[in-house]
């Protein structure tokens, strides 16, 4: 009776250990097995029977013999029952306003391959990745990390803009790699995830777990890290983590909105760890990366929405329209084809402009400096050389400085860059020049109706 002989024998090990080594590390242990010399015990977590074993197995194998039951051998084992059920559930939910509560962690059981593609998306494949220029460097590093071989460059740093693909090169690399390695254990999360499970850990007093956890896969990938900038004790545990792995030649595959030095808050000692693997960035995408993801989802669709025809033109038209974010593409893309198969209509340019009409509005085609220019000049009846000229006339100074006041307010263009398209002018220039505007619309209300009337002109 394996049972009735451990509760003798934990009784004597309250006195050989303490009271507070038992609570924590004899307490939770239930014997199991106890036969041909080997007592087999479950525990919580891997973490936790390594501990015990380390530490007091002698005691616990003394006074089983003092007992009467001499064994060679304590092995451990997860307990079933201490498994999540819901694991699945319970890290699939990405919503970052989901209560920290309903975030309960596969952290008992300690095993990074439970976790591991918990929120893998199934179609951010390679296969379903189009590579263009504007993002060819970060999948061929993606590739590398991918293929699983000794560790070049640590970490990857991919960055850049909303929607331009981090989190699906991310999520491909996992796929490949649980298929190339699965002996790898990799882990995948959100710097968010990171945090909502370290604060958890904190809290349930499960911070060896949680440690545990991070420094024994192979393959790290923590998405959106610009996350914990300002979070200290965040920043501190996740450097720490950093460390560890990089020390074991672990590969770190990290992602973030902007490059390591341009993110505010964040310690100083983790920007230049993050600098010193290769940093990527995916650049805005051009216009035929555009059409090339567009064409590849319509291969897609072409299986689901038998029948629908889709006029030439419209994909060309959506890619040259909306410029600034794969995802907002994609959904236009959607919509269309869902729409479509509803009101039983073919996808021409009609339909574009009745089912989109949202989205083109706001992704107006971008204005450029020269039309700005020309439009001021107009207005003020000098032409377009003089906006760019070195004259310093009030007649033609003035013109000039609204327009680069509304160069800066209307376009995403940087002063340096506003200033070379008005004759290579410094930024200071520039800068003056806004500053001035601004002063005269606050003294004057004829400036102010200008800058207003330009800007409908400009923007209709
Ligand atoms: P990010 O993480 O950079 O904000 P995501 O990886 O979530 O962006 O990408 C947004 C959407 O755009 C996803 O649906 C993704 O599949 C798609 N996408 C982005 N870039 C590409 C690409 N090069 N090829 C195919 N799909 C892409
Ligand atoms: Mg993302």
């Amino acid at each position: 009776m394996p049972n009735e002989a451990w509760g003798k024998v934990r009784e004597e090990l309250i006195k050989r250990v303490g009271s507070n080594n038992y609570k924590t590390w004899i307490e939770p242990l239930r014997l199991s097995d106890l036969k041909n010399g080997v007592a087999r015990f479950e525990v919580p977590t891997t973490f936790f029977g390594d501990w015990v074993s380390r530490n007091f197995s002698d005691h616990i194998r003394g006074q089983l013999a003092k007992a009467g039951n001499p064994v060679d051998r304590i092995e451990f084992s997860v307990a079933q029952a201490a498994r999540p059920a819901v694991k699945r559930a319970e890290t699939i939910g990405q919503s970052p306003a989901a209560p920290v509560a309903a975030r309960r962690l596969p952290l008992r059981n300690g095993s990074a391959d439970e976790v591991a593609g918990a929120q893998l998306e199934s179609r951010f494949t390679f296969d379903s990745f189009v590579v263009g220029k504007p993002n060819e460097l970060a999948h061929a590093a993606a590739r590398r990390v991918a293929e699983g071989g000794p560790v070049t460059f640590n970490p990857l740093f991919l960055y850049g803009g909303v929607g331009l693909g981090k989190t699906h090169l991310m999520h491909a690399i996992a796929h490949e790699l649980q298929q190339k390695r699965p002996d790898l254990r990799v882990l995948y999360l959100s710097a968010e995830q990171f945090m909502y499970r370290f604060v958890q850990a904190l809290r349930d007093k499960q911070i060896m777990d949680f440690k545990e956890l991070f420094r024994s896969v192979d393959v790290l990938m923590v998405d959106d890290v610009q996350f914990i900038a300002g979070k200290d004790s965040t920043q501190e545990e996740f450097f720490h983590t950093f460390n560890a792995l990089v020390d074991q030649n672990k590969q770190i595959v990290i992602s973030a909105d902007r490059a390591p030095g341009e993110i505010k808050d964040l310690e100083e000692r983790i920007k230049s760890r993050l600098q010193c693997g290769l940093v990527v960035d995916l650049h805005p995408t051009d216009y035929e990366l555009r059409l090339g993801i567009l064409q590849s989802k319509v291969e897609h669709y072409r299986n689901q929405y038998r029948g629908l025809t889709l006029s030439p033109g419209v994909l060309e038209f959506l890619a040259h329209r909306i410029t600034t974010n794969v995802r907002v593409l994609e959904g236009a893309l959607m919509r269309l084809y869902a729409f479509a198969s509803l009101v039983g209509r073919e996808i021409d340019l009609d339909l574009v402009q009745e089912c989109l009409s949202d989205i083109l509005r706001t992704s107006e085609k971008r204005l450029s400096i020269e039309e700005i220019q020309r439009k001021v000049a107009e207005h003020y009846n000098v032409r377009l050389s003089d906006m760019i000229g070195p004259k310093r006339l009030r007649t033609i100074a003035r013109p000039r400085q609204v327009a680069m006041y509304l160069c800066k307010q209307l376009t995403s263009r940087s002063l340096p860059e506003i200033g070379r398209r008005f004759g290579g002018r410094d930024h200071t220039t520039i800068m003056h020049g806004i500053r001035k505007i601004d002063e005269l619309m606050a003294a004057d209300s004829q400036m102010a109706d200008d800058i207003q009337l330009l800007k409908r002109l400009l923007q209709s």
